[in-house]
């Protein structure tokens, strides 16, 4: 049977732009993403979308209203539904057993009960959330136990792979969906039905087919095989801060190796955003469960290096400033963890700021995208700042670049925005409203760096030694 109504539980930066695109694709599918967050769903059903990815507006607006709905009515779409999408967070768990490593699933379990609870028809799920390998068996146990006699229900696993910031452009043109399901025929005749979904707009030869475990695990792989080129260019930039070789030059010269490739090799400040840390630590836990600990350490070493990264970077840029930034102002350029989106989950810029504060300077923050509440959030979050009031103390939040870098001693570019490149800001404006010698940090490596210092400022960017 053709899938023809779709339950997305969780509207959020995967659930929402996934099942919005399912939705332009497939005019005869109805789709509706809830979730229990009013406000949420009050700014998916506005003019303001509650998140930031280009060419998000004009697909939600083209098909909202027609086959495309946004609500909180969650037990009245999953009644509707004959396939429910599972998209809702599974952020690491911050206390109890596996407190710092594993997956929180509650959110998981709440929606696949709630599936049980309320059905009255049978339905496939799809686990779309990214979850330790075999959840979809605890999901199984769950929905067999609590439904309604003579309802049926299929799992498949189904990870999304898109990248925020270009994740409407992932969506629309995927290098591969993939379709886990139990090799029964119902689990086959399930995979089958929502490969069709797919297979509307995406080349049937891109839809991978595999067995549940298989489809649980890749994700995790996946999100554990990117972040390790980050860490290893990272690890490699630090060799090459101290010896001379430069970073791009190395990264250029190993990626023209077809074996190897070039895409992922860009040194930076480190990895951030709500997966790869937690995906790897999912990982990491799940190899620990699995009696397996020297696979554990070697995936661990991954999230080491990116946190070591981000320190090194701190240690540079104070000492640099002659050993103290007391009472110094550092302009910091990004705050998202990535240019294209206005998250800021895991971002660089929290550890970084944090410690600035630490060291008492004066820090001035812009990016182009990320709410002001929410930068005062996340570095308000208990720990060694622990109060709004003192972090007001210390950051300002600015509405452009050239306001945060007015008077500044330090500029730290820390989110690769387009507008901060040196083709688009006016470095000769920032520098000449800064204070003297004006110190340039570039964590993402996006600066001439050489067009810089002729304008005179001091520039240092990772994995670059200027005496070289
Ligand atoms: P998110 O926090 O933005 O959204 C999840 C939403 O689910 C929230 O709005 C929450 O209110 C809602 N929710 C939780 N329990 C619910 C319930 N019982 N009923 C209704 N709504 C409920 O999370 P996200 O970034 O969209 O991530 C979702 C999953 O996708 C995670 O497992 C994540 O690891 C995975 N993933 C994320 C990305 C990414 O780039 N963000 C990419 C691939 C996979």
């Amino acid at each position: 049977m053709p899938v023809r109504n779709i339950c997305c539980i969780g509207a959020g930066y995967v659930g929402g732009p996934t099942c919005s695109v399912i939705a332009y694709k497939c005019h005869d599918i109805k789709v509706t993403i809830v979730d229990l967050n009013q406000a949420r769903i009050d700014a998916w059903n506005s003019d303001n979308l509650p998140i930031y990815e280009p060419g998000l507006d004009e697909i939600v607006f083209e098909r909202r209203g027609k086959n495309l709905f946004f609500t909180t009515d969650v037990d009245g779409a999953i009644q509707e539904a004959d396939l429910i999408f599972v998209s809702v967070n599974t952020p690491t768990k911050k206390s109890g057993m596996g407190a710092g490593m594993a997956a929180d699933l509650a959110y998981v379990e709440g929606a696949t009960r709630r599936i049980a609870e309320v059905a009255k028809s049978s339905k496939i799920v799809v686990e779309k959330s990214t979850v330790p390998c075999r959840t979809a068996q605890s999901m199984r146990t769950i929905l067999e136990a609590n439904s309604t006699p003579g309802i049926h229900f299929d799992i498949c696993s189904n990870p999304e792979f898109l990248a925020e910031g270009t994740a409407i452009k992932d969506l629309l043109n995927p290098d591969r969906v993939l379709i886990g399901a139990l090799q029964t025929p119902e689990g086959i005749a399930a995979q089958k039905a929502l490969a069709e979904v797919y297979t509307h707009w995406v080349p049937a030869d891109r839809v991978i087919t595999t067995n549940l475990w298989s489809s649980e695990l890749s994700k995790l792989a996946a999100n554990a095989l990117l972040a390790q080129r980050i860490s290893s260019i990272n690890a490699l930039s630090a060799i090459c801060e101290a010896t001379g070789a430069d970073v791009d030059e190395v990264a250029y010269a190993c990626g023209r190796d077809s074996r190897i490739g070039s895409k992922f090799l860009k040194a930076s400040v480190g990895f951030g955003g709500s997966c790869f840390q937690k995906d790897i630590l999912n990982l990491v836990y799940l190899s620990e469960q699995l009696h397996l600990p020297e696979v554990a350490a070697y995936w661990k070493q991954v999230v080491i290096m990116n946190e070591y990264q981000k320190k090194r970077f701190v240690r540079h840029i104070i000492s640099t400033l002659f050993n103290t930034i007391t009472n110094k102002k550092i302009a910091v350029l990004g705050f998202a963890f990535k240019k294209d989106t206005g998250d800021t989950r895991e971002a660089a810029a929290i550890t970084l700021i944090k410690d600035f504060i630490q060291e008492h300077a004066r820090v001035a923050v812009y990016d182009p995208k990320v709410d002001h509440e929410q930068i005062f959030r996340d570095l308000s979050e208990p720990g060694v700042i622990d109060t709004r009031k003192e972090v007001e103390k210390h950051v300002t939040i600015c509405a452009s670049a050239y306001e945060a870098c007015h008077d500044a001693d330090a500029v730290v570019l820390v989110t690769e925005w387009d507008e901060f490149r040196d083709t688009a800001l006016d470095y000769q404006k920032v520098y000449d409203n800064m204070h003297k010698p004006a110190f340039l940090f570039d964590g993402r490596l996006i600066l001439d760096a050489a067009k810089l210092r002729q304008i005179g400022f001091k520039v240092s960017v990772i994995g670059k030694n200027e005496l070289a």
